[in-house]
């Protein structure tokens, strides 16, 4: 197959700091956002698989907070640090190594408790000894101007691939200009281009966009999949591991979250759904259980807003802004065609995102974020 046609989406700046930091560095830690999705494990598994493969040795994949039990077979994720698990080593981690790679991430804020240390990397910002690869809309680095952040690309993963490719690339050029051949090009690319890169790569795709169904898909992104697929992975075997293993806890609760806890707002296309930390406990929810519901409404004739508010605990970093309240409320925005809901997380629930999907928190209960959400709805959303 000739891949030749991948065009190159990393500009020279940022694939020349990325390699001068990956060539430079002994120890690297990766690190992703709190809540870990498909994208985030996918993103961050996938670039270690690739630092491993350029013979760096001393690599540290760090997750915020806990992953979900679909997405534990990932080649690599048994040696994840989980800060809940092992804070200290998450921390000392983040803290010591010659470079910190942020995969899905582009702001300290988003990583629970270590926070304040990944916020000292960043304020520590120096030529070689950080990289963002994110998709968000707001990557907040503005103080790193070579930072990897393409809120086009339907999921960060594919920006890991393109690192990867364009980084081999950049090494055999030389070459291939003097051989004219792409023989040294292709066997530089043979050798990250591994099953298991593969399949964290695939996953984070596959997940970021809905079994790639989603309006952020875009032709190229069809080429790196046959690419992928190349290596021998199953595709069809990675859906199964990822979509069809729900728990039956998990099932309950959706049954649970559609029949008794929908609230429709015909007016203005709108449905919310809350759910209280009893009630979470009342069905087991784990973390990842909640993935997903947010979406479900949409599939309603004419719901083009769906909100979904889940309670948590405030952690102890966040007291201090917390004004006494005992509980948050992390809050999911979806929407469909031309209605942001980005604008109504960043104005009113500290949080963003894109224009169909953002996040937010409101310091206090499920029950006072959507009576919070209701008032907010007719300056907020198109009533059609
Ligand atoms: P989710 O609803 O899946 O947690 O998040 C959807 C999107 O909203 C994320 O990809 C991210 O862009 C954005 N988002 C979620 N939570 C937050 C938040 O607390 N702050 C900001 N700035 N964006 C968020
Ligand atoms: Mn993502």
């Amino acid at each position: 197959m000739n891949f030749t046609a991948l065009s190159d989406k990393l500009t020279p700046l940022q694939l020349e700091h990325a390699a001068q930091c990956i060539k430079q560095a002994d120890s690297i830690a990766i690190i992703t956002h709190q809540n870990p999705d498909g994208d985030a494990m996918g993103s961050s598994l996938a670039m270690r698989h690739f630092l491993l493969s350029l013979g760096k040795q001393n690599v540290t994949n760090i997750v915020p907070t806990s992953f979900p039990d679909f997405l534990a077979w990932l080649p690599g994720a048994e040696s994840i640090i989980q800060y809940e698990q092992q804070p200290e080593a998450a921390a000392n981690a983040l803290r010591t190594a010659d470079l910190v790679i942020c995969t899905d991430l582009g702001e300290p804020t988003r990583v629970a408790a270590l926070s304040p240390v990944l916020a000292e990397r960043f304020d520590a910002y120096a030529q070689s000894n950080l990289i963002i690869i994110d998709h968000h809309l707001s990557p907040v680095c503005s103080s790193c101007p070579e930072q990897i952040a393409y809120p086009d690309s339907a999921s960060a993963s594919e920006l890991v691939f393109r690192l990867a490719w364009q980084f081999v690339g950049l090494q055999r050029g030389f070459m291939r200009g003097k051989s004219g051949s792409n023989q040294s090009l292709d066997e530089g690319r043979a050798s990250f281009l591994t099953p298991d890169f593969a399949t964290c790569i695939y996953t984070g795709m596959m997940t970021d966009t809905g079994n790639f169904s989603y309006n952020s898909c875009h032709p190229e992104m069809y080429s790196i999949i046959a690419i992928l697929l190349t290596t021998g992975i199953n595709k069809d075997a990675i859906y199964d591991r990822v979509f069809n293993a729900y728990t039956a806890d998990r099932m309950r609760l959706i049954g649970y979250c559609l029949y008794h806890k929908m609230k429709l707002f015909p007016e203005f296309h709108a449905a919310l759904i809350t759910l209280n930390r009893r009630e979470m406990y009342r069905f087991n929810a784990k973390s990842g259980d909640m993935e997903g519901i947010v979406n479900m409404p949409l599939q309603i004739k004419d719901i083009y807003y769906s909100v979904f508010m889940r309670e948590d605990k405030i952690p102890p970093h966040q007291q201090p802004e917390a004004n006494g309240a005992k509980v948050k409320a992390k809050i999911s925005f979806r929407s469909q065609g031309d209605r942001p809901v980005n604008i109504l997380a960043r104005e009113i629930f500290r949080g963003g995102g894109h224009m169909n999907a953002s996040g937010g928190e409101f310091f206090g209960s499920v029950d006072d974020a959507a009576k919070k959400f209701i008032e907010m709805m007719p300056k907020y959303l198109q009533k059609e």
